[in-house]
């Protein structure tokens, strides 16, 4: 039913368009500070080093990037269908963006 390889590259204003200024500043950053990455020796908690940011049709957001420690792959997704004013937010930019990108 749902198709999530169908997404479409953010950038991080997007994100902070989607969250709000206040959201992006506490809780995004926490979340980017804060990956668990089970690569690392001992595992645990690291900042991720953000390679792409892709926005999927459920309106969630999907950190790529590489643990700043060990450097291994590392995501972290957020989702935005629990708070109506990010979720409307991400549905506008999807739509904006993917409107753009049937004619690339
Ligand atoms: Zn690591």
């Amino acid at each position: 039913m749902s198709n999530s390889s169908h997404r479409i590259p953010i950038k991080l204003e997007d994100v902070e368009l989607i969250l709000g200024k206040e959201l992006f500043n506490t809780h995004f950053s926490t979340l980017v500070d804060n990956v668990y990455c089970q690569t690392c020796h001992p595992p645990g908690t690291n900042a991720i080093h953000i390679r792409q940011i892709w926005l999927d049709q459920q309106g969630n957001i999907s950190i790529d990037g590489r643990c700043e420690k060990c450097r291994s792959k590392l995501r972290q997704v957020i989702e935005t269908h629990n708070d109506p004013d990010s979720y409307g937010q991400a549905m506008v930019i999807w739509e904006i963006r993917e409107d753009l990108l049937r004619f690339d």
